[in-house]
């Protein structure tokens, strides 16, 4: 057996590569009554681990050194003493980076994906992966951010930042395709992501951040592109878009903020010195602004059953399209993770171990 632990805090993004050691260790065994063994099908990397390796905590626990990573997995049950979850059964839940794993049941996000009985099922369709991409956390993330904080409704034109990974390709065709806004403008890295979010995914337009590299490019290009304002920001990144977009927003908008990650692999010394973001408040208040954090499993624990309900729906009707970036080997974990960084993904990134 095999498992990834922390070996060391990055310092930045050029070492995140290393945080990781991968090592030997024992293969499970049922000692009681209710485990089960489990076989590592897919792992998620998502940019949220970076605040667990950090050493003060920003909102989440903190990773010891030594520990085992944990993150979204999908896994089969190989072995079983628990008669609700036979030999067979697929599922997902955070559990640690280990190609065979001891459980049962009670690990955080615990859901089983399929049954030995079940017969075509979506997952036999799109794949086991999605229960950790379109049908799992980063999708769930993008339904709940559009239908219930943002409330993105016909009149909003609305721009989504990190537009062509995992939560941003769902968020931009939710916004569109279910909600029917007006204009979806998505700003992501590079021609190719730029090109597949608007020919493939229905978004409206598309700025390629690299190019239209600085706030006052993002500005005039925005301005260009939306005669009629701005109504709505959904932030993934931070940065200079969403400086460019303080700007020019229109009164009484809103902005919803869901994720930083051009921030993520910053130095802590660096973000507690510095005022990242200058006279945001300020413009807040003059603007009558409505600045919305949310974390996705504040909603996963009410109406879950909304979400799958919709998304099985809106994906057989190929109302929704996904996209998933899949990396072959559990030895290179630490190397997707890296590609989160990297913008080397499009869609979700998963490891097939
Ligand atoms: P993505 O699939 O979007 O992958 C990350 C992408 O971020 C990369 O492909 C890259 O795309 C972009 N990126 C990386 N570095 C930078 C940078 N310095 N500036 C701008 N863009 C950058 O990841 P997810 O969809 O899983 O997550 C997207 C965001 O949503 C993250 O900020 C994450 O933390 C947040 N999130 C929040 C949740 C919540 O509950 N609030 C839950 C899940 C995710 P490109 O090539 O375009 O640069």
């Amino acid at each position: 057996n095999e498992e990834f632990v922390l070996f060391t805090r990055p310092s930045g993004q050029s070492d995140i590569k290393s945080a990781w050691k991968l090592q030997s260790c024992l293969m499970p065994i049922i000692t009681k009554d209710n485990e089960f063994i489990l076989e590592t099908l897919f792992v998620s990397v998502d940019p949220y681990l970076s605040s667990g390796l950090k050493k003060s905590a920003l909102g989440g626990a903190i990773n010891s050194i030594g520990s085992i990573q944990i993150s979204g997995l999908v896994a089969r049950v190989i072995e079983s003493r628990n008669p609700n979850i036979p030999v067979d059964t697929i599922v997902t839940g955070r559990m640690e980076w280990k190609r065979f794993i001891l459980a049962n049941g009670t690990e955080p996000r615990f859901r089983i994906v399929q049954k030995p009985t079940d017969k075509n099922t979506i997952y036999n369709k799109i794949g086991f992966s999605t229960a950790v991409g379109v049908l799992g956390m980063p999708s769930q993330t993008s339904y709940y951010g559009i239908l219930s904080v943002a409330n993105t409704q016909p009149s909003d034109v609305l721009v989504i930042s990190g537009a062509a990974g995992a939560v941003g390709t769902i968020a931009g065709q939710i916004a569109k395709k279910i909600r029917g806004a007006k204009m979806v403008i998505g700003i992501a890295g590079g021609k190719k992501k730029c090109d597949c979010i608007v020919n493939e995914l229905g978004f409206d337009a598309a700025i390629d951040y690299k190019e239209y590299n600085t706030k006052d490019k993002m500005v005039n290009r925005l301005k260009e592109l939306t005669p009629s304002g701005i109504t709505q920001y959904f932030d993934n990144t931070g940065g200079f878009v969403t400086d460019a977009i303080f700007d020019i927003i229109e009164r009484h908008s809103k902005i919803i903020i869901c994720g930083q990650i051009s921030t993520y692999n910053n130095s802590e010394e660096d973000l507690s010195k510095s005022n990242i973001y200058p006279n945001y408040l300020a413009k807040t208040i003059y603007r009558g602004l409505s600045i919305l954090g949310f974390v996705c499993s504040d909603f996963i624990h009410r109406n879950e059953e909304e979400f799958f309900k919709d998304m099985p729906n809106w994906l057989e009707q190929g109302i929704i399209k996904f996209h998933e970036t899949i990396i072959d080997g559990f030895e290179n974990l630490p190397r997707a993770y890296e590609m989160l960084f990297t913008g080397e993904n499009i869609g979700k990134i998963v490891v097939k171990v």
